[in-house]
């Protein structure tokens, strides 16, 4: 054995501090703005967010301690996570390219969101709050906030848009273990889920009419407050958490990336690995390219850079960012945690310099799903169908290295595991069960 397959941190190699990209942007990040009429959503943030994640938001301050009751959370929920190499799948692609794949599959919940999570349900119970509200789509967003929610003793009340709702009965008995309280969306539980509901109860629902229901359900009870999962400045800072994890492993293992790869929903597994290496190209000269993996489905990198709100409803603020317009509708796929119409504020300017490239991968998800059980059968972990677009990009990379002989090393992110996601694989896959000789 003269390759290191597993690359692991002990306990006291927990990054201590979270690192924050804001001040080393090459240009200031444009604020949240109002939209030209109406109410100011701006001056309503103070109501919708936590105060600490909200000072996270507009912080200039390089380096923010993580409290020790949240680096308390990060060990209790298996921080840090392993960085592993994949021989397997290096040998199997004859590529001279070295691979490099981060764990966030490792998680309580399957994925990369319990690092925000943890963090936003501290927060909210040390400023006094007794119940978290949110919405969620795949599913993995509201199973993290219900899983932090019962470490911190706070009630969590979900809201999920009912196409999936309906199909993913086991993430629907996993968030319900926590003691979440979740409705499918629209429900007949708020204001505004009640007009859609009762003109159709079985509405299929959609991430923006969630969200104003998880908004609204918040406001009508000051012991709420309602938390977000990717986006937002906060919700990247939190998760840098990987990537400064994966920085000290890379180290250990003499090992520098030339490519970072990840999947891109709204941007944060992708920040979190992508932000601490982002600071060796901006301050430190280092030459990395990263690439966002996307579907077809939602492109939203390729849309335009522009001021956009965040959710359906246009309840929340607006964002410049790239986007591919908060009223699109988008074609259905398996990685559905990837349908987000806008990318985070702090990649959208990254992207907009030039510093991230991006690849959009068919909505039929055969290729992925393919290339990606190749993956599964070298490596032996079963990713998330979001975390699929990583791997076929990492692949693709692989083999273009093979093509030019080129000995880069890819460093790529998994942001979670497919345990709960079969039948999506099963579907695109064609996996059908044997049949008995007659
Ligand atoms: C939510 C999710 C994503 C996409 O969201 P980002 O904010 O872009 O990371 C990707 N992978 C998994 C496993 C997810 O749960």
């Amino acid at each position: 054995m003269n390759v290191a397959r597993e690359i692991i941190l002990k306990a006291e190699d927990l990054p201590s501090k979270w690192y924050n990209i804001i001040p080393d942007l090459p240009e200031p990040l444009p604020p949240p703005q109002d939209p030209p009429e109406g109410y100011s959503r701006v001056q309503d943030l103070p109501n919708m967010l936590l105060k600490e994640c909200l000072s996270q938001e507009m912080s200039d301050q390089r380096w923010i301690d993580i409290p020790e009751g949240i680096r308390e959370l990060y060990l209790a929920a298996g921080r840090p996570r392993p960085l592993f190499r994949a021989k397997n799948l290096e040998e199997k692609l004859g590529t001279p390219a070295k691979l490099f794949f981060k764990s966030e599959f490792f998680s309580p919940t399957g994925s990369h969101k319990v690092n925000t999570a943890l963090a936003q349900a501290y927060y909210a119970r040390k400023e006094g709050f007794e119940r978290l509200t949110t919405e969620t789509g795949a599913g993995q967003w509201g199973n993290a906030l219900a899983y932090a929610a019962s470490l911190n003793n706070l009630d969590c009340t979900i809201f999920w848009v009912r196409a999936v709702y309906r199909w993913k009965e086991q993430r629907l008995k996993f968030m319900q273990m926590y003691g979440a309280e979740v409705y499918a969306s629209p429900s007949n539980r708020t204001e505004f889920g009640k007009k859609l509901y009762s003109k159709n109860p079985d509405h299929n629902g959609s991430l923006g009419i969630a969200i104003s229901e998880g908004l609204e359900e918040a406001k009508k009870d000051p012991k709420a407050v309602y938390c977000l999962g990717s986006v937002l400045n906060h919700v990247m800072l939190h998760q840098t958490i990987i990537g400064l994890e994966t920085k000290k492993q890379m180290e250990l293992a003499g090992e520098y990336p030339d490519v970072v790869i990840s999947c891109l929903g709204g941007g944060s597994n992708f920040g979190g690995i992508a932000i601490p290496f982002m600071h060796d190209v901006l301050k430190e000269k280092a030459e990395i390219e990263f690439i966002a993996s996307q579907s077809r489905a939602a492109p939203n990198l390729q849309g335009e850079y522009k001021y956009d709100f965040a959710d359906h409803a246009e309840m929340t603020p607006m964002l410049k960012m790239y986007t591919l317009g908060h009223h699109i509708t988008m074609a259905p796929i398996k990685g559905d945690g990837l349908r987000y119409h806008g990318c985070a504020p702090i990649l959208s300017l990254l992207r907009h310099h030039n510093y991230i490239d991006t690849v959009a991968y068919p909505e039929d998800e055969k290729y992925v799903f393919e290339r990606t059980r190749e993956f599964v059968k070298a490596e032996g972990f079963l990713p998330a169908p979001e975390s699929a677009y990583s791997i076929v990009c990492a692949i693709d990379e692989a083999e273009k290295c093979k093509e030019n002989n080129e000995e880069k090393t890819i460093l790529f992110n998994v942001s979670g595991h497919g345990f709960m996601d079969m039948d999506g694989y099963a579907k695109v896959l064609g996996l059908k069960k044997q049949q008995d000789r007659a």
